[in-house]
C-alpha cells in the first residue's frame, strides 16, 4: 500500500545511504539514509537551512553527492557523470519550484511544451498533448496567456502541468505553493496531488509547511542535515 513505510527493497524507488554533501566550511547533509517506495507520496520538512533543498538535489541527481549512495531504480545517481544525469532528469523526474520556472515570454501552452520538444516531438504533437494537459488542469481557457497575464494559481498550475507531461516517474516539488495565498496553494495540491495518485508517480515534496506535508502519505523531518524522524503518525516528540 502507498501510506505504508516501504519495506521490500523491489518496492523502492529510492534508497539513500550515507549520504554526505558540504559546501565550503558548510554541511549541508551529514549523513543522510532514506527510502522512498514507488509510488509513494513523501514530504521532507524541517527548518530553513536544514538540508531539504541540498537531499531534494542530490535525490534529483542535480549534483552527485561528496560521499554515499542515491540508489534510483538500481542505478546509484552518485556514479553518474553530468550527461548521464541529465538524461535521467529528462527521462524520469518532474520538477516543481517556488518561483520563476516559466519563461515570461512564452504562452502557458508554449511553456509545458518544453519538455516534449527537448525530447525530439513535433511542435504540433507537443501543442496538442500541452492543450489536454492544461486543460486536464482546469487551464483550457488560458493556454495562449504569457504568465504575467495569469493569477499565482494558474502559474504554478503551468508549472504543474510542464512537469508532469513527460510522464515523469518521479516528480520533485520544492515548497510548490510557497508564493500563493492558502486558497491557491490547496487548489494547486489537490490538481496536483490526483494527477500524482492516479498516475502513481512518486513524489517528493520539501516544505516548511505542515499543511502542505499533510497531502502527503509521509513526513520525514531533516533536522542539521541528517534525517532525524520517519513515520507516519506525525511527530513522535
Ligand atoms: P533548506 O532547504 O532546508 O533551507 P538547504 O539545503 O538549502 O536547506 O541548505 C543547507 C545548508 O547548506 C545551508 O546552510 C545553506 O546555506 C547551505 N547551502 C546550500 N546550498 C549551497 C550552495 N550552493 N553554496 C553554499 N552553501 C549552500
Amino acid at each position: 500500500m502507498s501510506g505504508d513505510v516501504p519495506e521490500a527493497e523491489e518496492s523502492l524507488a529510492f534508497r539513500i545511504r550515507g549520504v554526505r554533501q558540504s559546501f565550503g566550511q558548510t554541511q549541508a547533509l551529514r549523513g543522510v539514509d532514506l527510502d522512498v517506495g514507488r509510488g509513494e507520496v513523501l514530504a521532507i520538512m524541517g527548518p530553513s537551512g536544514s538540508g531539504k533543498s541540498t537531499l531534494l538535489h542530490v535525490m534529483a541527481g542535480v549534483f552527485p553527492p561528496d560521499e554515499g549512495v542515491v540508489d534510483y531504480e538500481g542505478t546509484n545517481i552518485a556514479d553518474l557523470n553530468e550527461v548521464e544525469r541529465s538524461r535521467l532528469r529528462l527521462r524520469s523526474f518532474g520538477f516543481v519550484f517556488q518561483f520563476g520556472q516559466l519563461l515570461p515570454d512564452l504562452s502557458a501552452v508554449d511553456n509545458v511544451t518544453i519538455p516534449l520538444l527537448l525530447s525530439g516531438w513535433s511542435r504540433k504533437k507537443a501543442l496538442a498533448r500541452a492543450r489536454d494537459a492544461l486543460a486536464e488542469l482546469g487551464l483550457a481557457d488560458h493556454g495562449e496567456k504569457r504568465p504575467g497575464e495569469l493569477s499565482g494559481g494558474q502559474a504554478q498550475r503551468v508549472a504543474v502541468a510542464r512537469a508532469l507531461i513527460s510522464e515523469p516517474a518521479v516528480l520533485f516539488a520544492d515548497e510548490p505553493t510557497g508564493s500563493l495565498d492558502t486558497l491557491a496553494a490547496e487548489k494547486t495540491m489537490d490538481s496536483l496531488l490526483e494527477l500524482v495518485r492516479s498516475r502513481r508517480r512518486t513524489m517528493v515534496i520539501v516544505t516548511h509547511d505542515p499543511r502542505i506535508a499533510s497531502y502527503a502519505d509521509r513526513e520525514v523531518i531533516v533536522r542539521d542535515g541528517v534525517v532525524s524522524f520517519r513515520g507516519g503518525d506525525g511527530y513522535a516528540g
